[in-house]
């Protein structure tokens, strides 16, 4: 009995800092709300339309929320995105068992291109798909790099500046985030949304590949500034709060170029 609560004691312990969802709540819904501010009036009303009324901000974490259950279990691994040691997507990284974010956005978009003729709780769900996993493709912790150790521990310096143990995975997710930026999610997209109209055509080029491609690349820093059992207080911050602001930008701003091809 008392190995049992024990063991059940550790297990608890240990599931906040090893639970892999890409960005957190801020995260995916600030690159929502990014994506919200550059959707062409008609692309939103249509997609609120399918939403029940609700915005993409609202529903930018469901499939974090709902890939447990057993409807959705086949989704657990699109919330991944894998690249070789060249930082590309290619079809050989696909497992078709599993399907990865690049599969699984390929499928739901290719889907979407016919929304008029779908049943409109197929749009739905495959929108939830679209809002979610263009933002898991640029998290650094769910670019999963060919010959990488990613299943690490760090010691990250929490605000009241007390090192924690963590799994570097949940710090990419969420301790950057909620630890550097405290703002609403309307008030971080307010200040991150401003790029030039020239900016935006620039982050918004090419196709999902591509953009994985250069997430990949901008990420592998990741592998420089957090090491395996590093401390990490300011001087990691002062590096990863800009990467992981630049990714926000990105994948909101590339989220609404696929929703207005799709809807506008
Ligand atoms: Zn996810």
């Amino acid at each position: 009995m008392k190995r049992t609560i024990i063991l059940l004691f550790a297990l608890l312990m240990l599931t906040p800092s090893q639970k892999a969802s890409a960005w957190g709540r801020e995260g995916h819904e600030t690159i929502a709300k990014i994506a919200e501010r550059n959707l062409t009036k008609r692309a939103k009303k249509r997609i609120e339309n399918y939403l029940g009324g609700h915005s993409i901000v609202y529903y930018a974490k469901w499939c974090d929320e709902y890939r447990h259950t057993p409807e959705y279990k086949f989704t657990t691994y699109w919330h991944v995105a894998p690249v070789d040691a060249e930082c590309r997507y290619t079809d050989d990284l696909l497992d078709p068992q599993k399907g990865n974010a690049i599969y699984g956005l390929e499928r739901v978009i290719g889907e979407l291109r016919h929304y008029k003729e779908l049943p409109d709780s197929a749009v739905n769900v495959n929108l939830k798909y679209v809002i979610h996993l263009v933002g898991d493709m640029h998290c650094p912790a769910h670019i999963k790099y060919a010959g990488r150790n990613m299943k690490y521990d760090v010691k990250f310096e929490d605000k009241y500046h007390k090192p924690h143990k963590f799994y570097v995975h949940s710090v990419w997710d969420n301790e950057i985030i909620t630890t550097a930026r405290i703002w609403s999610v309307s008030e971080w997209a307010e200040e991150l949304d401003r790029l030039s109209p020239a900016e935006r055509r620039a982050v918004t080029e090419g196709t999902l590949r591509d953009w994985l491609h250069d997430a990949a690349v901008c990420c592998e820093k990741q592998f420089d500034i957090a090491k395996p059992d590093e401390r990490l207080g300011q001087d990691f911050l002062n590096e990863a709060v800009p990467l992981v602001e630049s990714q926000i930008l990105k994948a909101g701003h590339r989220l609404a170029k696929v929703l207005n091809e799709l809807f506008d």
